[in-house]
């Protein structure tokens, strides 16, 4: 039998975060297999909004007002969609996120948060740079839009706390949002334009961009099932396509199918999925956009992309392997076509993405605590492709023992085995 490929570590899951953890690593002076059951980058780092959102201060939180609750609940709402025959199963993780959202905890939440989504520009800019990507990303913000004067002086009102943190932005009446994106309808009567966030042309092609980096610096990437990872008296090993390989730390970065693998080794993780979808348009005659504008009423982005303008929907409770549905997307198109005109479909069918999201709206990032050179970097949500580089930069410092970028006590696994 052949021996066994040595590397010092074994990340699991080439999806954004594995792979800004191995391109961390590395630079750390480790030698990495960065390995998955498909090509790079091709689940839910795929198809997201291309968003590196700065300007996220507050997380993504359970509604608390009856009034939205009740909306929800009706499963007719654009923003969300559930399976009926799905709740009874996600029924506990809903309420520990609803538990998690009260203003109190939701304010912890957001504390613990902010040293990673201050860093996250400036951590993708080195890697953006590094791997000759800037031709992919837009430095123009992005646009919250709104179709009420009553949403629109709420979120005006609530840039009071953006402002404290230093977040840079201009709020625009209908006069001056369509003076900065002409083809938008007179159906959106203000907006908030977030000036340091960033955006990717296509997510896609940035991991690529970022494998690329790494096999340029003599990282390795091979097919393999994560499933095949086993103990051994000094390290790990996974069965590649290409034969073992052994090493002693090992990162499971498997996003929405980390917890599985968790579970296999003792550590019950409350991941659930929250389930995104996105089609690209053809711009109807004479339009465009600038840049990512969200119609925060309705719970839809449509990013301009290479490919053609992407909407991405808000989130849809069902299981990880459930068929995909029309529904959510049926629901935001009517709507997005009232804000911009729209061309025809470019896509077959709408893709799917599965966002890996944690109740306490954080990700866990760090150590196994029951096993020696296993380690995580799971659970980033709504944030993933914002979070990557500044994540896989702790992930890799806490496995090399150097002084961390931020405190990552609020991400240990502790907090829920
Ligand atoms: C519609 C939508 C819009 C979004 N918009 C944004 C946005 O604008 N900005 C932002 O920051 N985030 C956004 N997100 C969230 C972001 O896309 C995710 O948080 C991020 O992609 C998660 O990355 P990941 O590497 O953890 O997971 P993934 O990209 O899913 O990677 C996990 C990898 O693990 C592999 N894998 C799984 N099981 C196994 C196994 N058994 N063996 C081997 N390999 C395995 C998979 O093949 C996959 O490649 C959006 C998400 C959606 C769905």
């Amino acid at each position: 039998m052949a021996a066994a490929v040595k590397v010092d570590a074994v990340v699991l899951g080439a999806g954004i975060i594995g792979v800004c953890a191995a391109l961390h690593l590395q630079a750390r002076g480790r030698s990495v297999m960065l390995v998955d059951r498909r090509g790079p980058g091709e689940e839910t780092s795929f198809g997201n909004a291309g968003l590196i959102e700065r300007a996220s201060i507050v997380p993504y939180a359970f509604p608390r007002s009856l009034r939205d609750i009740l909306h929800y609940a009706s499963n007719r709402a654009s923003q969300v969609r559930y399976d009926p025959l799905f709740l009874p199963r996600i029924a506990p993780w809903l309420f520990s996120y609803w538990r998690h959202s009260s203003p109190t905890r939701l304010a912890k939440a957001a504390i613990a948060m902010l040293p990673l989504i201050e860093r996250c520009v400036d951590e993708h800019d080195a890697f953006i740079a590094a791997s000759g990507s800037e031709d992919l990303v837009r430095r123009a913000g992005w646009i919250e839009a709104f179709r009420t004067e009553a949403a629109f002086d709420r979120a005006a009102a609530a840039t009071t706390v953006a402002a404290e943190h230093g977040l840079s932005f201009e709020l625009l009446d209908g006069g001056g949002l369509r003076a900065r994106e002409p083809s938008l309808t007179a159906t959106l009567t203000g907006a908030v334009h977030w000036l340091d966030p960033v955006s990717v042309r296509d997510p896609h092609a940035l991991t690529m961009r970022y494998v690329g980096l790494f096999a340029s610096r003599g990282g390795r990437f091979q097919h393999a099932d994560a499933g095949t990872l086993a103990a051994g008296t000094d390290g790990w090993s996974v069965v590649t396509d290409a034969g073992t390989v052994a090493a002693r730390d090992v990162v499971v970065s498997l996003g929405a199918w980390s917890g599985t693998l968790a579970r296999r080794h003792g550590y019950r993780v409350p991941l659930a999925v929250k389930r995104g979808y996105h089609m690209h348009y053809a711009a109807g005659p004479g339009a465009g956009l600038s840049r990512p504008v969200l119609d925060d009423e309705a719970g839809f982005v449509l990013a301009p992309m290479a490919r053609g303008i992407r909407l991405t929907t808000g989130v849809e409770m069902a299981g990880i392997q459930a068929p995909a549905s029309p529904v959510p997307l049926s629901r935001c198109e009517p709507l997005a076509r009232q804000i911009l005109p729209l061309g025809e479909r470019l896509d077959a069918a709408p893709w799917l993405g599965c966002r890996p999201a944690l109740p306490d709206m954080r990700p866990v990032i760090g150590p196994a605590p029951r096993h020696s050179g296993l380690w995580f970097s799971f659970g980033h949500a709504h944030h993933g492709l914002t979070l990557a580089a500044v994540s896989g930069r702790l992930l890799a410092e806490l496995v090399t023992g150097a002084e961390t970028v931020v405190d990552p006590a609020p991400y240990a696994l502790t907090r829920f085995v």
